[in-house]
C-alpha cells in the first residue's frame, strides 16, 4: 500500500468514501508509520493502537452504511491536555501521571462522534508551559527535520507527529503560541482561532482567558476541515461563544485580489534571523504578485506584550493550579500525617521546575499590594493592546508577521535561560492577548529549517486567514516539502 499515511484530509476521505482504501488500512499505515520513527521522533506520551483500529472499524461501517463526513476515518493525535475517557491524561506532567479523566472534551467528542480516529496522545510542555516541549516531565520530543533540533511547544507533540507523517493530522492549544510556532518550527500548518469559537471544556486549564484548542496539519484545507469540525457553540463552556456554523472550506480557491495586508513594523525584531527575514520577504512578494496590497503599519503597544502575557498567564495558572492539592485528584503524597507537609510535598513533587516558576510568578503578581502594580496594570495594557488591533484593522483586513524569530533551536540551548525562551513568542503572544484568530503556514527554509508566516486577522475573520494561506500555499511548494527521516 503506498505511504496512506501522507495522505491529506481530503484525499483520505475521497478514496474512503469511495471504498479504495479502509480506516484499516488507513490507520494501520500511521501505526506502522509510528512503529518506524517514533524512537526517533518521540511526540506520543501514549500509543493507543487498540483504541485505534477498533475506531478505525467502526468508521469504516459508517462509510459503508455512507454516514460520516470530511473525518470519519481520519486519524489524528490529540495534545495530552485534553481529557480522553478511560485514557490518561497527564498534562505532561507528574502530578497527572495516574489520572485517567471520565469523560472527554468536547472536542474529543466531536471527533469522535463523526469518526475521527485517534492514535494517541501528543506529547506537550508540562501543563503547556514552554516553547519547546523541554518542559515535559518524560521526554523531549525531536524535530523531524533535525532530530536534535526541538519541535517548539508547547503542541511539539503535534507538529513533530503531524510533520513526521505519523498521523494524518493532530489538535494542539495555544495560549500565547503553542499550536503556531511549533508548526512554524517543523514545516505545517497551525491554526489558533478565535478565542470563544472552539469550547475549552475538558481542556485542562492553564491561563484560561487566553487558552485556545487548534488543528495542526500538513495543508491549509486541513485545518479548515478539522476546524469545521471542532467549532461551535458549547453550553458547559461559558466563553464559547453562539454562532451560525460556517464551511471554512468554501472561501479556499477564492483569489485575493485587493485583498488589504498590514505589516507591522514592531514585529520585525532584533534578533530575527536573516533566514527567517528573508523567507518572509519573499513571501510577502509572492502575495502580492497574488494581487494583495501590502502596507505597513505600526501596533506601538507591541513592546509591552510580552510583560503583559507573562504576567497574566502565571497569575491564571496560579489559580488554575491550586486544585492539584494532592486530595481530590492527581499525585498525593503519602507518607505523612500532617496536612501541610502533605501539600508541600504533593506540588515538590508532582511540578517541574518552569510549571512551579510560574505558579510563584503568579501567586506573587496577584497578591495583596502587588496586585495594582502588576496584575492590573497588565490588564490595562491587555486593552490597549487589544485597540491597537483594532486599529489597524480599519486599515488593513489582515497582518503578515514571522511567526516566529528563529527556526528550530538545538535541544537544551536554551533551557537554562528562561527569558530566552519566553522571547520565542513574541509575535504570537500578543493574538492571544487580543483574543484574535492567528495561522502558521510554511514560507520556506532556512540552512534546512522550516519557517513559518503568521496571519493575524479581525476576531471571527478566520475565513479570510484560510483563503489567504491557501492561495500562498498553492503559488508555493513549501507545504509539500517533507523530511528525511
Ligand atoms: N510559550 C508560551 C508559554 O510558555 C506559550 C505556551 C502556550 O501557548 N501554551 O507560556
Amino acid at each position: 500500500m503506498p505511504e496512506l499515511n501522507w495522505l491529506s484530509i481530503k484525499e483520505a476521505h475521497d478514496q474512503l468514501a469511495s471504498k479504495q482504501i479502509s480506516s484499516v488500512e488507513l490507520t494501520q499505515s500511521c501505526l506502522d508509520r509510528i512503529d518506524a520513527v517514533e524512537d526517533q521522533v518521540q511526540s506520543f506520551l501514549a500509543i493507543t493502537p487498540e483504541i485505534a483500529l477498533a475506531q478505525a472499524a467502526v468508521a469504516d461501517r459508517m462509510l459503508a452504511a455512507g454516514e460520516g463526513g470530511p473525518l470519519t476515518g481520519v486519524p489524528v493525535q490529540i495534545k495530552d491536555v485534553m481529557c480522553t475517557e478511560g485514557v490518561p491524561t497527564t498534562c505532561a506532567s507528574r502530578m497527572l501521571e495516574n489520572f485517567v479523566p471520565v469523560y472527554n472534551a468536547t472536542v474529543v467528542d466531536k471527533l469522535i462522534n463523526q469518526g475521527a480516529v485517534m492514535l494517541g496522545k501528543g506529547n506537550m510542555d508540562e501543563f503547556a508551559m514552554g516553547s519547546s516541549c523541554e518542559n515535559s516531565a518524560f521526554h523531549p520530543t525531536h524535530n523531524p527535520w533535525d532530530l536534535d533540533r526541538v519541535p517548539g511547544g508547547s503542541s511539539g507533540g503535534a507538529a513533530a507527529s503531524v510533520a513526521s507523517g505519523e498521523t494524518i493530522f493532530a489538535l494542539g492549544s495555544d495560549t500565547g503560541g503553542s499550536v503556531r510556532q511549533p508548526a512554524s518550527l517543523c514545516g505545517v500548518v497551525g491554526l489558533k482561532p478565535t478565542y470563544g469559537m472552539v469550547s475549552r471544556y475538558g481542556l485542562i486549564a492553564f491561563a484560561s482567558s487566553l487558552d485556545q484548542i487548534g488543528p495542526v496539519g500538513r495543508s491549509v484545507q486541513d485545518c479548515a476541515l478539522v476546524l469545521n469540525a471542532i467549532a461551535g457553540h458549547d453550553p458547559r463552556d461559558a466563553t464559547s461563544v453562539a454562532r451560525e456554523p460556517q464551511d471554512y472550506t468554501a472561501t479556499l480557491g477564492q483569489d485575493i485580489k485587493g485583498l488589504r495586508l498590514g505589516i507591522p513594523e514592531e514585529y520585525f525584531v532584533d534578533g530575527m534571523e536573516p533566514g527567517t527575514r528573508k523567507a518572509i520577504d519573499e513571501a510577502l512578494a509572492k502575495l502580492e504578485s497574488l494581487g494583495a496590497t501590502i502596507k505597513p503599519v505600526s501596533l506601538p503597544t507591541t513592546r509591552y506584550a510580552l510583560a503583559c502575557y507573562y504576567i497574566i498567564a502565571p497569575s491564571e495558572c496560579s489559580a488554575n493550579l491550586a486544585r492539584y492539592d494532592g486530595v481530590k485528584y492527581g499525585y498525593s503524597y503519602q507518607e505523612t500525617n500532617d496536612m501541610w507537609e502533605a501539600l508541600e510535598k504533593t506540588r515538590e513533587y508532582g511540578f517541574g521546575p518552569e510549571v512551579t516558576r510560574r505558579v510563584m510568578l503568579g501567586t506573587y503578581a496577584l497578591s495583596s499590594g502587588y496586585y495594582d502594580a502588576y496584575y492590573l496594570k497588565a490588564q490595562q495594557a491587555r486593552t490597549l493592546i487589544r485597540q491597537d488591533f483594532d486599529r489597524v484593522f480599519q486599515e488593513v483586513d489582515a497582518l503578515v508577521t514571522p511567526t516566529s524569530p528563529v527556526t528550530a533551536f538545538k535541544i537544551g540551548e536554551k533551557t537554562g535561560d528562561p527569558v530566552q525562551m519566553y522571547l520565542i513568542d513574541v509575535c504570537t503572544l500578543p493574538v492571544n492577548i487580543a483574543g484574535l484568530p492567528g495561522l502558521s503556514v510554511p514560507c520556506g527554509f532556512s540552512d534546512g529549517l522550516p519557517v513559518g508566516m503568521q496571519l493575524i486577522g479581525p476576531h471571527f475573520s478566520e475565513d479570510t486567514l484560510l483563503r489567504t494561506a491557501h492561495a500562498y500555499e498553492t503559488a508555493t511548494e513549501w507545504s509539500s516539502a517533507r523530511p528525511t527521516l
